[in-house]
């Protein structure tokens, strides 16, 4: 009922690739690859070899893993099965893999990417990522990797959050469309209020403690590194992305809750936050302070396309919770680019059942229904970090 096949793609999150590393990666990994638990592994600094039983098993009954076979052979016109999509997507990536990726973009209609530049380090400047991809790049730049090079340096608190505000200051005009935080990765999403004192206290007992990541010393440093991260983000006219709930296993899980955040969003009713992930596996709870907080906004990455079977029901969570205009679609590509792709077609395919049960049920228009898929699937991203359609 609800029909969206035309309706363009902003990818809202997303990670950059190397195309050398992508023809490096084993061809008989690429399945285990792209499902979460394979993704996890590699991304926390696992060795696939080690759970090969385990991944093999799983990935063999994921429908992530079938359906993107499935999809990709019909694609590259070759069997649905690890070994033939794996050999035949090689193959057009040696071939060309810039043309190769247009043609997917093309196809699932991507217009755009909104690349977090924090994953894969070193960062892959947003130039060459866009020349390799074939599509605009917008750059969103991560604080943690820029705190970590710095904090040697710094004499103290003062001059490495001086120096954090001038870097983003910078990176915003210099284009960046977002800030990014991965606070629940190091400290946990339970954000504190500490005064410039705590601050300045903990991070010396934070080097003296050769800057362990612990929620005593760094804690404090970090929570009011993001609160600052904030204040710049309001001046310079940016949105902040926040990683919400939880991640591969080096994110702190049991510290993930999006509503840790809830205080520090409080403080700062008028600063656009997008909480990436929103929140997943906790999405009601990321639903539920976007709807009462007026620049909170939701990001649909990691449940889709992970989420398989249970992708409906996050929209239906997300849309239906909070206001579909702070709803935005996002991937979470963190592998291999062709995730990206069929990420934006399960997402476009989701948002047209879910769009079209509420037609039937008398909550929308078919018209209504038509702007609320196109408004999340690009034109929610394009509004908030001012890309131009
Ligand atoms: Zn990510």
């Amino acid at each position: 009922m609800v029909d969206l096949s035309d309706a363009p793609v902003i990818d809202t999150h997303l990670h950059g690739w190397r195309t050398s590393e992508l023809l490096d990666a084993p061809a008989a990994g690429f399945a285990d690859r792209v499902t979460m638990l394979g993704m996890c592994v590699l991304t926390s600094g696992g060795d696939p070899a080690e759970f090969s039983d385990v991944l093999a098993r799983a990935t063999a009954t994921t429908p992530l893993a079938l359906a993107l076979l499935a999809r990709l052979g019909e694609q590259l016109g070759c069997e649905p099965t690890n070994e033939a999509v794996g050999a035949a997507r090689l193959e057009r990536l040696r071939a060309d893999a810039t043309g190769y990726l247009q043609e997917l973009w093309r196809d699932a209609r991507i217009e755009g990417l909104v690349v977090d530049e924090g994953f894969p380090l070193p960062i892959i400047p947003s130039a060459d990522l866009e020349r390799e991809a074939g599509i605009p790049v917008h750059r969103v730049v991560r604080i943690e990797p820029w705190i970590a090079e710095q904090r040697d340096a710094a004499e103290g608190y003062d001059e490495l959050e001086d120096a954090l505000s001038a870097h983003l200051e910078a990176a915003a005009a210099e284009g960046a469309v977002a800030f990014k935080s991965v606070i629940a990765y190091r400290t946990g999403l339970d954000i504190t209020h500490p005064s410039p004192a705590d601050a300045r206290g903990a991070f010396t007992r934070w080097r003296q403690d050769s800057f362990r990541e612990t929620r005593g010393h760094a804690k404090p440093v970090r929570d009011r590194l993001l609160e600052r991260t904030l204040e710049v983000a309001s001046a310079s006219g940016v949105p902040v992305h926040i990683h919400s709930g939880g991640g591969d296993p080096d994110s702190l899980v049991p510290h993930a809750r999006p509503a840790g955040l809830f205080d520090l969003l409080k403080r700062h009713p008028h600063q656009p936050v997008l909480l990436i992930h929103a929140g997943w596996p906790w999405t009601d709870e990321a639903a539920f302070m976007a709807s009462i907080l007026p620049h909170v906004y939701l990001d649909l990455s990691i449940g889709i396309p992970w989420g398989s079977l249970a992708i409906d029901r996050l929209i239906e969570t997300a849309l239906g919770l909070a206001p579909p205009s702070k709803v935005l679609y996002g991937s979470d590509e963190a592998s291999e680019p062709e995730v990206a792709w069929f990420a934006a077609h399960v997402a476009r395919e989701a948002l047209e059942r879910v769009l079209s049960t509420g037609v039937e049920r008398r909550w929308l228009t078919p018209a209504q229904a038509t702007v609320i898929g196109n408004d999340v699937l690009a034109g929610n991203c394009r509004r908030l970090h001012g890309i131009a359609a």
